[in-house]
């Protein structure tokens, strides 16, 4: 597999499984986030369900107040009774609106709004009964009216009851971790409850100054047993290790005042009611000692919703922050990917397939493959090799170019080993090759060939009266001669001292009689400048040999030639002689 296929699904699998951590991450955070929000949307019906209960349990103490007066009410018990069913129809109000607002929230219970809709109803109800009893004035108002009165207002709370408990139960099921909180202020609501209800049991029978009836006496009894069972459970809740010290403080103060004084005054208004029920205090008296030392009961529960709504908030920010910690590390991690492979491409995977290819190049001997790029101011593994392989790449270069100098070298001295120096003809080494070579050609083609051997008259006389110099000049002369006059086909060389050869190729005998003769005419032109300052004249004698009368031997055509050139000097020099009529002599 390519190193960089390799990098890809490398790429991929570290994408998917950071795409899958990060997934699952976020997703359980989202859980915990939404689950969080959840608990918070539902702790605010629980707060207004909560206090909606207060405030009826609340009016329940003006409207005892006024059923126990017996007579026209006082404008400021009027007064009074009409704020606290205005408070108490507030709460209801937003009791409403807040369950319609969380209907549809996966821990919302069902039928909420229609339960708030019927303790509404109650309420009214037992409001009239409260009003038609408030109308009878003096005796016509009994005990038992009463009673009644103040047990329909009693009987509205039990109907709120069930919305809390429900509206509890989705916030804790968002959010378990709530349990302790919600469970204790939905506890401390109650406790409210049953000590308003406590209160009222009082009521009737202060109110007529009569001892406790069997049956009220039984209802205290109960509900005192409740009041202790409820302590307990909320101590259970409240005296966990994780209460901030706001609630602790809170649950003391209920300690001292609901459980302390409050209880004090209800064990000596039993007493009184056990007794005879003449009674020390009115149930006015009663209520304005007996109702404020409720209060710290109130605040523990606000201070347990309290603490519920911070801790959701807590646990919803924490989420928030690790979902957010979650994308940013993934973003990161993908960033760094990213570039990781990048730099890869580009620094390492890149420049080695240029290497690569430079490098197949140099096997390949082929000169202008492209180079590896020039490498940067950078020091890493790859830039090294880079710059090993432009090393490389450099030295063949320059082992090509010795080749080439030598290859020119090598040339140049075959031509100069073949080369007579002075003349630039062909020497008689190089000339007896090549002269081999014309002959198999024409014994092949059936060509014919002839020789003429040529020499210069006096030539030692010339160098001894002229210079040797000026012998040189003339041998330089005779050869550009020779080299004027041959053909293409034809062959030139330096013999030897001042003697030349030519073998002319298809070139009958009379044609080379005519090339020799018209080459002494040539010779006959030569000037040379001698030493003395003024020109020489040179001739020569040539023989003739050709390949009908001799054959095609070259030793025979160089022999026949080189006897007829010994016929042209003894004939007087300045001749041209054909070898069989040389013979012939
Ligand atoms: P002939 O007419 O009989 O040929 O007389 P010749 O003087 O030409 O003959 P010979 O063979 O006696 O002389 C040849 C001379 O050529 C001898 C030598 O000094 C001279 N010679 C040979 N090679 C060179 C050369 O390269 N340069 C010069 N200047 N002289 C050369
Ligand atoms: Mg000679
Ligand atoms: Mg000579």
């Amino acid at each position: 597999m390519q190193l960089h296929r390799m990098l890809q699904l490398l790429g991929a699998v570290v994408l998917v499984a950071t795409m899958a951590l990060v997934g699952r991450m976020a997703t359980t955070e989202w859980q915990a986030v939404s689950s969080a929000s959840e608990s918070l949307r539902l702790l605010e019906p629980l707060r207004a369900g909560l206090v909606a209960m207060e405030m009826v349990s609340r009016e329940r103490g003006p409207t005892n107040a006024a059923l126990g007066d017996a007579m026209p009410m006082t404008q400021e018990r009027s007064d009074a009774l009409q704020q606290a069913r205005l408070r108490t129809d507030r709460a209801l109000v937003a009791l409403r609106d807040a369950v319609a607002g969380a209907a549809g929230s996966p821990g919302m219970p069902a039928g909420l709004p229609s339960r708030v809709e019927a303790a509404r109803v109650a309420l009214a109800q037992a409001r009239t009964v409260v009003d038609q009893t408030l109308t009878l004035l003096g005796a016509r108002r009994s005990a038992e009216r009463i009673r009644s009165a103040v047990y329909a207002m009693v009987s509205v709370v039990p109907l709120l009851a069930p919305i809390n408990t429900a509206l509890a139960g989705g916030a804790q099921h968002a959010y378990p971790t709530l349990g302790d909180e919600v469970q204790g202020a939905l506890l401390a609501a109650d406790l409210r409850e049953y000590a308003g209800l406590l209160g009222s049991h009082f009521t009737a029978a202060i109110v007529k100054r009569e001892p406790f009836s069997a049956a009220e006496r039984r209802a205290i009894d109960e509900t005192r047993g409740r009041i202790a069972q409820l302590r307990f459970l909320i101590e259970l809740r409240v005296r966990g290790d994780a209460m901030p010290s706001s609630v602790i403080r809170a649950w003391e103060m209920v300690d001292a005042r609901y459980f302390g004084a409050a209880q004090a005054l209800l064990q000596s208004v039993l007493r009184e009611g056990d007794a005879d029920g003449r009674y020390g205090l009115t149930a006015a008296d009663f209520a304005a000692r007996y109702v404020p030392d409720m209060n710290p009961v109130l605040e523990l529960r606000d201070a347990l919703l309290l603490q519920a709504r911070e801790s959701a908030m807590r646990e919803h920010d924490r989420a928030v922050r690790v979902l957010l910690w979650a994308l940013l590390g993934a973003a990161v991690l993908l960033a760094a990917l990213g570039s990781a492979l990048f730099v890869l491409q580009r620094r390492v995977l890149r420049p080695l397939v240029r290497a690569t290819g430079a490098l197949h190049a140099l096997a390949g001997e082929e000169r202008s493959a492209q180079a590896p790029p020039q490498p940067v101011a950078r020091q890493d593994e790859v830039t090294a090799v880079l710059g090993a392989v432009r090393l490389l790449q450099q030295q063949t270069h320059r082992r090509h170019e010795l080749e080439r100098e030598r290859d020119q070298l090598i040339e140049q001295l075959r031509e100069q080993s073949a080369t007579d120096y002075l003349t630039g003809l062909r020497n008689r080494r190089s000339f007896i090759a090549a002269a081999h070579d014309r002959l198999l050609q024409a014994q092949r083609y059936g060509f014919d060939v002839a020789m003429v051997l040529l020499d210069i008259d006096w030539f030692k006389q010339l160098n001894d009266s002229h210079g040797h110099a000026a012998g040189d000049r003339a041998l330089q002369a005779v050869a550009q001669v020779l080299r004027t006059e041959l053909r293409e086909t034809d062959l030139a060389a330096r013999f030897g001292g001042e003697e030349f050869v030519v073998m002319l190729t298809h070139c009958n005998p009379q044609a080379a009689l005519q090339f020799a003769l018209r080459l002494r005419e040539a010779i006959r032109e030569i000037e040379v400048m001698g030493a003395e300052g003024h020109y020489i004249r040179v001739t020569a004698s040539l023989g003739v040999s050709d390949s009908r009368t001799v054959g095609l031997a070259l030793e025979a055509l160089l022999a026949a030639a080189d006897t007829a050139m010994y016929s042209a000097k003894n004939a007087g020099r300045d001749q041209v002689v054909q070898s069989h009529l040389a013979s012939a002599e």
